[in-house]
């Protein structure tokens, strides 16, 4: 197909497999969450292309995993730098096919996707040879690339999270095939140019474009895949889960949230305020926001009076736009869906403390909101919006801030502001895969991620996502001649 031109940048709208663009002779069009005006036709995955690509990347590995980390190392060192060569088109594009703010790309998401390719090819060596001797033996315990993995992601942050994978996959010797989100294709497109300049060999990282109940199903129920990391929502992982599960395939889960941000008594307000309206940014479009209030009774009015100052001044807008601090919703269905939640709870005698309606800068925007007088069984206390709409709760002591926080279904994490020993403490006992106390968002490539519960399975980040994408064997040499004995233990 024609190479698109988004806005002056070149990106193509084929698969890349087995370091070659590939076209299709069905396609999807693909539409800007900014404005919904078309942006092209985008290549749909089609039986002969999940299995090129899977054949492809089961070509490749045996010379790619043979080469080692230290080998690897400077031809992914290359790629993450060919992605900073491209990191004006990476912004600009994410941000009309994704709705992400321009500024968020440019400070934070493309320096994280080209350290994501960089710091786990630096971290992959050192994951060689871990030895643990005994009195018996030496145990030469290796970590070996796991095959072919396939990789899909979401559309509310594609070029980070795919990287986040691609990163530790890659630089474990595994060959990859990138499945993107339909709604946001175009980043994960550029990435195999900045592989191909980069000159990973044909078919270490393949991407099939296409929609998740064809192409992606196709692809997760292959039985020449040895991983597959998945992140999204929890109704697609059950499906893919039990694919993985025919083949016993192993499968890492980063799903949803509904996290809770508490509020302790002796909480700092005015910074606990000011972090909440942080739970706006990406419209709401974020896994890890902590979207249910929990604050103590005494400090409820002021905590929700300085909160409000702050939402009052947030721009919702056009994302490319310097001073936008919230963007729109990425499809028309999802704005439907937000709008649904909001208008059910207030049916259902919530009361809307701001927001609550669409936006008048567009149809895919939508007012900041908060909802209160809550019932923890209500839906929107239950189910995740995936919007900039969040709930508020309060309680009177810890023991109830933490049976609320940990009564949903979903355990990914959450945020505590209180005085630290308390918060900490708090903290601990809040069940999910990670918590802030007084901050949030602070995150290390070296930490663990992942969510409990509905929230996921597995944990990514550092040894963690080694541990996944590698198969952990121990090889055993006795330190002194063996001799074959039945009688031997
Ligand atoms: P989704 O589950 O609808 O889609 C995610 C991906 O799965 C897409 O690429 C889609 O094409 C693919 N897919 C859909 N059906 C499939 C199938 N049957 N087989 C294989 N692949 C299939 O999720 P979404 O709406 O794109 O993303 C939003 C969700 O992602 C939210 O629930 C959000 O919380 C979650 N999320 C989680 C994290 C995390 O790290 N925990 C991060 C970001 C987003």
């Amino acid at each position: 197909m024609t190479m698109l031109d988004i806005d002056g940048i070149a990106v193509s709208p084929d698969h890349y497999i087995d370091g070659r663009r590939v076209p299709s002779t069905e396609s999807f069009e693909l539409f800007s969450p900014i404005d919904q005006r078309p942006l092209g036709r985008i290549a749909e995955g089609l039986a002969v292309h999940t299995d090129a690509a899977i054949a492809a990347a089961e070509q490749a590995f045996p010379a790619w995993s043979a080469l080692g980390a230290a080998e690897r190392k400077p031809l992914l060192d290359r790629f993450a730098e060919e992605i900073g060569r491209r990191a004006d088109a990476f912004c600009r594009l994410e941000s009309v096919d994704a709705g992400v703010l321009l500024s968020r790309m440019r400070h934070g998401v493309v320096p994280r996707a080209m350290l994501n390719i960089g710091w786990f090819a630096q971290h992959a060596l050192s994951l060689q040879e871990r030895p643990i001797e005994t009195e018996q033996a030496h145990h030469i315990v290796r970590h070996d690339p796991a095959g072919v993995v396939v990789i899909i992601t979401p559309w509310n942050a594609p070029l980070m999270l795919s990287t986040w994978k691609l990163g530790p996959a890659l630089a474990a010797g595994n060959c990859c095939i990138l499945k993107p989100p339909e709604w946001a294709p175009l980043t994960c497109s550029l990435l195999a140019d900045a592989a191909h300049a980069a000159g990973l060999p044909p078919g270490v990282f393949n991407v099939v474009q296409g929609t998740g109940a064809r192409t992606g199903a196709r692809l997760v129920a292959d039985p020449r895949v040895a991983r597959i990391s998945f992140t999204g929502s929890v109704p697609t992982a059950k499906l893919i889960a039990q694919a993985a599960g025919a083949n016993l395939v192993p499968c890492s889960l980063e799903l949803g949230g509904k996290s809770p941000f508490i509020v302790l008594e002796d909480a700092d307000l005015d910074g606990a305020a000011a972090t909440g309206a942080l739970m706006y940014r990406n419209a709401g479009q974020v896994c890890l926001a902590g979207t249910r209030f929990l604050v103590h009774e005494k400090v409820a009015d002021a905590f929700t009076a300085a909160m409000r100052g702050y939402v009052e001044k947030l721009t919702v807008g056009d994302p490319r736009e310097e001073s936008t601090e919230v963007g729109p919703i990425i499809h028309p269905r999802q704005v439907e869906r937000v709008q649904g939640f909001v208008q059910r709870a207030v049916a259902g005698g919530a009361q809307l403390l701001w927001g609550g309606a669409p936006h008048d800068f567009g149809a895919q925007y939508f007012q900041p909101t908060m909802l209160t007088r809550l019932q923890q069984t209500d839906e929107i206390v239950q189910n995740e919006v995936f919007g900039p709409v969040l709930t508020l709760q309060t309680f009177s002591d810890d023991d109830e801030a933490i049976a609320l926080a940990n009564g949903t279904d979903y355990g990914l994490g959450g945020v505590c502001y209180g005085a630290t020993a308390h918060a900490t403490a708090v903290a601990e006992r809040v069940r999910t895969g990670f918590i802030w106390v007084n901050s949030f968002g602070i995150r290390d490539l070296a930490a663990p991620f992942g969510g409990i519960k509905r929230s996921g399975i597995g944990r990514e980040g550092g040894d963690w996502s080694f541990e996944f994408f590698c198969d952990i064997k121990d090889v055993v040499v006795p330190k002194k001649p063996f001799k074959a004995s039945f009688s031997h233990r």
